[in-house]
Formats: C-alpha cells, structure tokens, sequence
C-alpha cells in the first residue's frame, strides 16, 4: 500500500508578509472617499505588525465603510446593520487566539448598533473597534445620521438637520469600564497610523472614532478642518499618540495625560478645537473574556450541548 506525502507547510515564523498578503478586492469606494486612506493606513498596520493573515478577522455592519473586510485578504464577516460588535464578541470569546478588528459607520454603530455599542464598551473585549464617521448616511445616498451636524440639509431633513449630533467620544468616555478612547483624521495618515497601532497593542476594546470625508455626500462637513490646521489640536502624551512630524503643521497642542479620565471627558466636550489624539487609556480595566466564568469543555462535549439545545426546537 503506498500513499502521498503531503508537501511540509513553510514554518510561520520565518515567513515575512508583505503588504500584498494583506490585499484583497480592489476597493469601490468613490474617488476622494476617506475610505481609501484607512484602508492604506491599516494594511500597514497588518504588514508592519506581521499579523497572520489566517489568525485575522475584521467584523463589519452595513454601510460604504462595511466593505471593508472584502478588500482585505483576511478572514471576514460582512455582518448585518448595527450588529458588528455582538459577532465580533462572540469571535473573540470563542477563538482568542484570533486579532478581531471592527469597522463601523457612524449610522452603522451610533443608531442602529448604539446599544451594542454601550455594552460592548463596557464589556471591554479585545477588539479593535474602528468607528469611520463621516457625518452622513452615505450607502444610501443622503440621510441623516446620528453625526450630521446641526443645520446641515439632507435627503431626510431637506431644511437641515433638526439636532445637535451625537458625539462619539463624550458617549464612549461616558460608559462605566471603557478602557481606550482616541480621536484621529484620514487625511492625516501618519496620526491615523500612529492611532491604529496604539490601538492593536492595547489590551481591551480599543474605541477608535476616524473623522472620515465623504465627498460625495458631505463634503462640507470636514472641509474646514482639512484646510485649516488651527481648528485642530493634538493631544500630546509619553502614552499617548506621539507624531512628531506633524507638530508644525497642527500648531495647536495640548499636553494631556490620558489616564485622567475627568481631563479626557473635558477635552471631548471642547468646541474650541476638534483634539485627535488618545483621550483615555486604562489597561488594567477587566476585560469580559478574562473574568467570566465558563467551565472547559471538550468538543464532544460542547457538541452534545448543542444538539440538546436544538432539540428543543424539535417539531
Ligand atoms: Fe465614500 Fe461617500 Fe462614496 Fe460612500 S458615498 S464611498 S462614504 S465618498
């Protein structure tokens, strides 16, 4: 009797990756769109980090940003609307050896996925949660999402926008065990970058809002910040976001210290400035997957548990 010898797989630690191990389907997203630049600045955080691209997974909801996991060549979940967080908890709970990143809009995580969003802040599992915030609902060409600023006209409020807009670093710094809140632009990728990759090496749910162009759509909405530096101030720390390069252009600092959680809820209700940098960081907040309780089970096991639970459903 004789058989095949499968061929030796390469030995994952000698393998360097590149960027292209990291690239998927060419992205679609319209000319100009902030988009393009977070997809730049996160392949080269997978590529600088050598992340395993089989050991990788990017949850997504609905929405222009959502396609984010099919540009990627790494395991993805194109998921339904507002609903990204619970199945990347339930991925984080059940494979911890995997990296799980999230990619939400603003609609995506601050309407329809707003709840999921509180508790997963509070339930702080080790995710990277993106949050690309353009102001407006753009996949549906023009409504109102929970970020449109007050005033501004859209398919759903023709007249403008009824409410001042939700903001998302005052509700996420406003929840009990948030453990990482930052603020960064697209069209400043070297902060972009520096943000991201702080947010991969902190342990816990790191809570990443990107102001994010829409030209398309919202144009107006970033455009003075884009043209003129001083509405912008960086948060400067040692544990913070550093980037030096970009200290002459965004002349505006501020030397915050991003334990102070008091100081970070200030600095997030400042209409001054719009701060990008790390508002808040507590890597000694307990993350739900390592303080809850679950007695280790064998695969027969967790099988027969789960045909005794479908049998209930038995008709
Ligand atoms: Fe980007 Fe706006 Fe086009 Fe959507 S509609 S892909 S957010 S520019």
């Amino acid at each position: 009797m004789s058989h095949c010898a499968l061929p030796l797989l390469p030995e994952q630690d000698d393998h360097e990756y590149e960027l292209s191990d990291y690239e998927g389907a060419r992205a679609r997203w319209c000319p100009g769109c902030g988009d393009h630049s977070i997809l730049a600045a996160v392949q080269k955080l997978l590529t600088q980090e050598q992340l395993v691209p089989e050991q990788t997974v990017f949850v997504s909801g609905i929405g222009c940003s959502s396609r984010f996991p099919h540009y990627l060549k790494t395991y993805g979940f194109h998921g339904i609307h507002g609903r990204a967080l619970p199945v990347a908890t339930g991925i984080r709970l059940h494979r911890p050896d995997l990296t799980v990143f999230v990619v939400m809009g603003d609609g995506d995580c601050t309407s329809i996925g707003a709840a999921h969003w509180v508790h997963a802040l509070r339930y702080n599992p080790d995710l990277v949660v993106l949050l690309l915030d353009n102001g407006i609902y753009g996949l549906t060409k023009l409504q109102t999402s929970p970020t449109t600023p007050q005033g501004f006209p859209t398919n759903t409020q023709p007249h403008g926008s009824l409410l001042p807009p939700i903001d998302p670093l005052q509700v996420a710094l406003g929840v009990t065990n948030a453990s990482f809140v930052a603020q960064t632009a697209e069209w400043a990728p070297a902060h972009l970058f520096a943000t991201l990759r702080a947010a991969y090496r902190h342990k816990g749910l790191s809570f990443v809002r990107i102001l994010q162009r829409c030209p398309i759509y919202a144009g107006p909405v970033y455009q003075k910040l884009v043209t003129d530096p001083a509405r912008i101030a960086l948060l400067l720390h040692e544990d913070g976001v550093m980037v030096p390069e970009l200290g002459k252009l965004y002349a505006n600092h501020v030397a915050h210290d991003p334990h102070d959680i008091h100081a970070a809820r200030r600095l997030a209700a400042d209409r001054d400035h719009i701060n990008i940098g790390l508002f808040f960081v507590d890597p000694s907040r307990p993350r739900y997957e390592e303080i809850r309780r679950v007695a280790p089970r064998t695969a027969a096991e967790r099988v027969a548990l789960l045909n005794k639970e479908l049998d209930r459903y038995a008709v």
